[in-house]
C-alpha cells in the first residue's frame, strides 16, 4: 500500500493540493474554519502567534494543527502578507449534501504580497509593486507591475549600483528571481524574494506571454522590442500574476521602458540619506513626503510619492507643471478643488478591483459616487488656461452613461458582500421586482395568517415566527397549548411554549424560499452582467484615475506652495545653482525658533564650496536643503525659498552621515569608503555632490588624506558641483591653490563656556572648531572639559596638532604628515651654546622667548 493511502480520504485530498503548491502556506477551509497542517501549521502559529494543536491521526500519526475563523481571515492574511509570506486559499466548491467522502475542495486563489488588491490588505498610501529581476553579464532586467493600477514598466540597469538604486526606488513588496541569480548580495535582508525556475525567463515564452496579455502580434508599438533582459524579467512577471490571480487581467494594457536619460539620478544611499519618503530609522515622520502630501486622495498621495521618487530633467514637462500650480495657486484656486477630489477618492484600486472582477458592492457604490462628482469638478475646472490642465480635464469630464448604469443598478447603501443578495437596486430588472415582492409579499401574508388564526382559535399569545432550522412555525404560549385545533402538528417543545406547523404554512415556506432564493440567483447574475457592461469602460476608467490623481498632486504642490511660503524656481539649462534664503523644507517645520534661510551660489566661476564650522552648526542642514530644493525643483515643484535659479542637474549623490551596515557585514568606514567610490566613478560636471565628514572613520591623517584627494579629484578633475562639509580646517587652504572653490562657514559665538550657533551661511573659512564648547552643551562633565582644554593647549604648544587654518603652510609638506619643528625649535637647534658670549647668550635667549 502507498503511503499516501493510508492517510484517510480528507488528508489525502489535502495532500494532494498542498503538493500543487508546495511552498506556500495553505489554507484548507474546514466548516468555519481554515485550518493548516504539518510544518504549515507549525510556521503558521509561529508567525500568527496562533495555538498548535493536533488533530486525530492520519498515516498512524497525530497532524499538527492550526486555524483561523473564516470570519476573521482578513486579518491574518493582512499579517501574513506584510510579513512578504504567500497563501493558497483551498475552498470547498462541492455541495457537502450530495458529495461522498470528503467534499470537493479547490484552490481558489492565492494571496501574495505583491499582487494583492483588496483593500483590506493594503497600505492607503503607498504603491504595493510586484517585480522580477533579472542577470545576465553583469547587466540586469527589471520589471514592475503595480497590479492595483495596472502600471507595468521595465528598465535595464547596467550595474549593480543602479539596480540597487532602482530597488530602492521602487522597493516591491515581492521580487522574483530565477533560481540561477548571481549577485545574490542585492537580495540581501530582503522580505518576500521568490525562487522560480529559470525557463520562465525565457525570451521567447516571455514575448509570447506578453503579447498574449496585450492582445499584439510584437511589442514593437510599447518600445521595448530590443531590451531582451526586461523582457525576460516582465515574462516571468505576467505568468506569476496571471497563476496567482486566476482571473483575467483586462487592465494590464501596456509595458513601459523607465529610462535613465530623462531623470535625474539618485542612488540608494542618496534616497536613503534625502529622507524622501522614509527618515533613516525606517519610518514616515519628518521626511519630504510628509510635509508634502496632503493630497485629497490616496492614489494622489501615491503618485506624488512617485513624482519625488522620479526628479526629471526635462525642463519642458516640468515648465508645464509649474504653470499648473502656479495657476492652482492664483487666488487659491485649489481650495475649491480639494473638496470635490475628497469626494471622489481612491478610484484607481477600485477600478482594479472591477478589472479583476474582484470588486464589492461597496466599491461599485463608491465609483459612483465618485462619477457623480465629475460634472461639479468640470464647473471648477471649466476656466483652467493651461493646455496641461485643459488635458487633464477632458480626461475628467463626465461620464454620465457609466454614472447612469451604477446609479439603476446598485443600491444607495448596499451590503459589504454579493453573498446574501440585497445589492441591485429596484427597478432595475423586472424579474428580479418580481421576485422580490413574492419574498417580500410573504411578510404581509403572514402578517394575516397571524392574525386569523389568534382570532378564530381565540389564542392570544399565538405568534408566527421563522427559525432556520424548522422553517416557519406557529408558536402558542405553554399556558394556551390546549386550545389549539387538532391540525395543528406539534414540531418543537420550549420551556415556555409549544411550536407548530400546518400545512398552509409548510406550502407558504416553499413559495417564500423559493422566490427568495430565485430571487438571489438573479442578483448574483446581475452583478456578473454588471462587471460585463463595465468593462468596455475601463480604459476610459484608468485614464480618468490618472487624471484625477494628477490634478489632485497639482493642487496640493499649490497649496502647499501657498501655505508654506514657497517660491516658484526657473529651470535653466546652464550648470549652476543660485538660492536665494533657501531653507530646508523638514527642518524649518520641526523646529520651534525660526529657521534662519541662507542663501548658496554654485556656478562655473565658484563648483565647490568647502563648507566649515561648529558640529551642530547647520553644515548637514545647509547641505541637504540644496538637494533637497534642487530635487524639488526637478520634479517641478515650488521649492522653500526666496528665489531659485536651478540649472540642469544629471544626479544628486551624498555621502552624508555614518551609518554601519551591520547587516550586510560592512563597516561605517566601507560603507562611507563604498559610497566616496561611486561618486568618484560618477559623477559629472552637471552632478550635485553633497560630502559631508568624509574619512571620518579612521586615524586624522588617513581621514585628512583622503578627504583632500577626493576633494581635489572631484574639484579639478570631474568639476562637479559640490558642497564639502569638513572638520578638517587643512582642507580650507584648497581655495588658495585651486580655483573655482571657495570657503563658507557657519558661524558660532561663545558666551564664556556656553556657545550659541547662528545658523548663517558665511563666506570665508571659520576661525575655530568650537569642539570643547559643543562637548561642554552636550553635558560632558565640566572636569573633563577642563582637562581637555588643558591637553589641547598642551598639543598646540607642541605643534603636534594638524598645523591650524588660517596660518599659511605648506601643503604639500602637510600631506607627506611630517611634523614641522616650530620657528622655536629651529632657532634652538641652530644655537651653538659654546660659541656664545654671555651677553650673545641673553639677546638669544630674549629672541626665543619672543618667537614663543
Ligand atoms: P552640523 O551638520 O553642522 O553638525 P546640523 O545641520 O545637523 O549641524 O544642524 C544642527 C541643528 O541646528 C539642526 O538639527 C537644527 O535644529 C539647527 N539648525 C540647522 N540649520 C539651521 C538654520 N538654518 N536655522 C535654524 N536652525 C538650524
Amino acid at each position: 500500500m502507498k503511503a499516501e493511502q493510508k492517510h484517510t480520504p480528507m488528508m489525502q485530498q489535502y495532500l494532494k493540493l498542498k503538493s500543487e503548491n508546495p511552498d506556500i502556506l495553505l489554507f484548507y477551509r474546514m466548516g468555519d474554519f481554515y485550518e493548516l497542517f504539518y510544518d504549515d501549521a507549525k510556521r503558521a502559529s509561529q508567525l500568527l502567534d496562533i495555538s498548535l494543536t493536533k488533530r486525530g491521526a492520519s498515516a498512524g500519526e497525530p497532524i499538527p494543527m492550526a486555524g483561523v475563523p473564516f470570519h476573521a481571515v482578513e486579518g491574518y492574511l493582512a499579517k501574513l502578507v506584510q510579513l512578504g509570506e504567500s497563501v493558497a486559499i483551498c475552498e470547498q466548491v462541492g455541495d457537502p449534501a450530495t458529495s461522498k467522502g470528503p467534499v470537493e475542495r479547490k484552490v481558489v486563489r492565492i494571496v501574495t504580497p505583491g499582487t494583492v488588491s483588496d483593500e483590506a490588505l493594503l497600505s492607503e498610501r503607498l504603491d504595493n509593486l510586484i517585480a522580477a529581476i533579472y542577470h545576465q553579464n553583469g547587466k540586469f532586467g527589471y520589471a514592475t507591475l503595480d497590479i492595483t493600477s495596472g502600471r507595468f514598466q521595465l528598465c535595464e540597469p547596467d550595474t549593480e549600483e543602479e539596480m540597487l538604486a532602482e530597488l530602492q526606488r521602487t522597493s516591491p513588496k515581492e521580487l522574483l528571481f530565477p533560481e540561477d541569480f548571481e549577485p545574490v548580495d542585492i537580495m540581501a535582508n530582503r522580505a518576500g524574494n521568490r525562487r522560480r525556475p529559470v525557463w520562465e525567463f525565457e525570451i521567447d515564452t516571455a514575448k509570447q506571454q506578453l503579447n498574449q496579455q496585450f492582445g499584439t502580434r510584437d511589442l514593437v508599438g510599447f518600445g521595448v522590442e530590443q531590451c531582451t533582459l526586461g523582457l525576460c524579467a516582465a515574462g516571468c512577471l505576467i505568468q506569476y500574476v496571471k497563476d496567482t490571480q486566476r482571473t483575467a487581467l483586462p487592465h494590464i494594457r501596456s509595458l513601459t521602458l523607465v529610462s535613465q536619460d530623462q531623470s535625474v539620478i539618485l542612488d540608494a544611499a542618496t534616497r536613503r540619506n534625502l529622507e524622501i519618503t522614509q527618515n533613516l530609522s525606517g519610518g514616515n515622520d519628518n521626511t519630504l513626503a510628509e510635509v508634502l502630501d496632503h493630497t485629497a486622495t490616496a492614489m494622489g498621495s501615491r503618485m506624488l510619492k512617485r513624482w519625488l521618487h522620479q526628479p526629471m530633467r526635462c525642463n519642458k514637462t516640468l515648465n508645464a507643471r509649474l504653470d499648473a500650480i502656479t495657476e492652482f495657486k492664483l487666488d487659491a484656486g485649489y481650495s475649491e478643488l480639494s473638496p470635490t477630489l475628497k469626494q471622489i477618492g481612491d478610484i484607481e484600486r477600485i477600478i482594479a478591483r472591477l478589472a479583476l472582477r474582484s470588486a464589492r458592492p461597496r466599491d461599485m457604490a463608491r465609483l459612483r459616487n465618485a462619477l457623480q462628482q465629475l460634472p461639479e469638478l468640470s464647473v471648477s475646472l471649466s476656466s483652467v488656461s493651461h493646455s496641461y490642465l485643459q488635458g487633464l480635464a477632458q480626461y475628467a469630464a463626465p461620464c454620465d452613461e457609466l454614472c447612469e448604469l451604477l446609479e439603476k443598478a446598485v443600491k444607495e447603501n448596499p451590503p459589504v458582500v454579493i453573498r446574501d443578495g440585497g445589492v441591485i437596486a429596484d427597478g432595475y430588472n423586472r424579474e428580479l421586482d418580481e421576485w422580490r415582492a413574492l419574498a417580500a409579499g410573504a411578510t404581509e401574508y403572514l402578517d394575516r395568517l397571524e392574525l386569523e388564526e389568534r382570532e378564530r382559535h381565540g389564542i392570544d399569545t399565538l405568534k408566527v415566527g421563522y427559525n432556520n432550522v424548522h422553517g416557519f412555525f406557529i408558536q402558542v404560549s405553554r399556558g394556551q397549548s390546549h386550545l389549539v385545533p387538532p391540525h395543528y402538528v406539534r414540531r418543537q417543545t420550549l420551556k415556555n411554549a409549544e411550536r407548530y406547523i400546518i400545512p398552509e404554512l409548510k406550502e407558504h415556506e416553499d413559495k417564500v424560499l423559493s422566490s427568495k432564493s430565485k430571487a438571489l440567483a438573479i442578483e448574483k447574475k446581475l452583478w456578473e452582467e454588471l462587471f460585463d457592461l463595465m468593462m468596455p469602460y475601463l480604459e476610459q476608467l484608468q485614464n480618468l484615475a490618472s487624471a484625477i490623481s494628477q490634478l489632485d498632486v497639482l493642487q496640493n504642490l499649490a497649496e502647499r506652495a501657498d501655505t508654506l511660503d514657497y517660491c516658484r524656481p526657473s529651470l535653466t539649462s546652464e550648470v549652476g545653482i543660485d538660492i536665494l534664503a533657501g531653507r530646508h523644507p523638514v527642518v524649518e517645520q520641526v523646529m520651534d525658533e525660526p529657521f534662519i534661510a541662507n542663501p548658496i551660489a554654485l556656478n562655473s566661476a565658484r563648483r565647490m564650496l568647502i563648507i566649515t564650522g561648529p558640529n551642530m552648526g547647520g553644515k548637514s542642514t545647509y547641505m541637504r536643503q540644496t538637494a533637497l530644493i534642487t530635487l524639488l525643483a526637478h520634479i517641478g515643484c515650488y521649492v522653500p525659498a526666496e528665489s531659485a535659479r536651478i540649472g540642469n542637474v544629471d544626479r544628486i549623490f551624498t555621502r552624508i552621515g555614518a551609518s554601519d551596515d551591520l547587516a550586510s557585514g560592512r563597516s561605517t568606514f566601507m560603507v562611507e569608503m563604498t559610497e566616496t567610490a561611486n561618486i568618484l566613478h560618477n559623477a559629472t560636471n552637471r552632478s550635485l555632490v553633497l560630502m559631508d565628514e568624509i574619512g571620518r572613520g579612521t586615524s586624522t591623517y588617513d581621514g585628512l588624506s583622503l578627504a583632500w584627494a577626493s576633494a581635489e579629484w572631484l574639484a579639478s578633475k570631474i568639476a562637479a558641483m559640490t558642497l564639502f562639509a569638513t572638520h578638517y580646517f587643512e582642507l580650507t587652504e584648497m581655495p588658495n591653490l585651486l580655483d573655482n572653490l571657495a570657503n563658507v562657514h557657519l558661524d558660532a559665538v561663545e558666551h564664556g563656556d556656553s556657545i550659541a550657533f547662528m545658523h548663517a551661511v558665511q563666506e570665508g573659512a571659520a576661525s575655530k572648531s568650537y569642539g570643547l564648547a559643543v562637548a561642554a552643551l552636550a553635558g560632558v562633565p565640566k572636569s573633563v572639559i577642563k582637562n581637555a582644554r588643558a591637553k589641547l593647549n598642551q598639543l598646540e604648544q607642541l605643534g603636534q596638532e594638524p598645523a591650524h587654518l588660517g596660518t599659511q603652510v605648506d601643503i604639500a609638506n602637510q600631506l607627506s604628515l611630517i611634523p614641522e619643528p616650530s620657528e622655536v625649535e629651529e632657532a634652538l637647534s641652530s644655537i651653538d651654546p659654546d660659541n656664545l658670549t654671555p651677553r650673545q647668550a641673553l639677546e638669544e635667549l630674549y629672541r626665543l622667548k619672543k618667537l614663543l
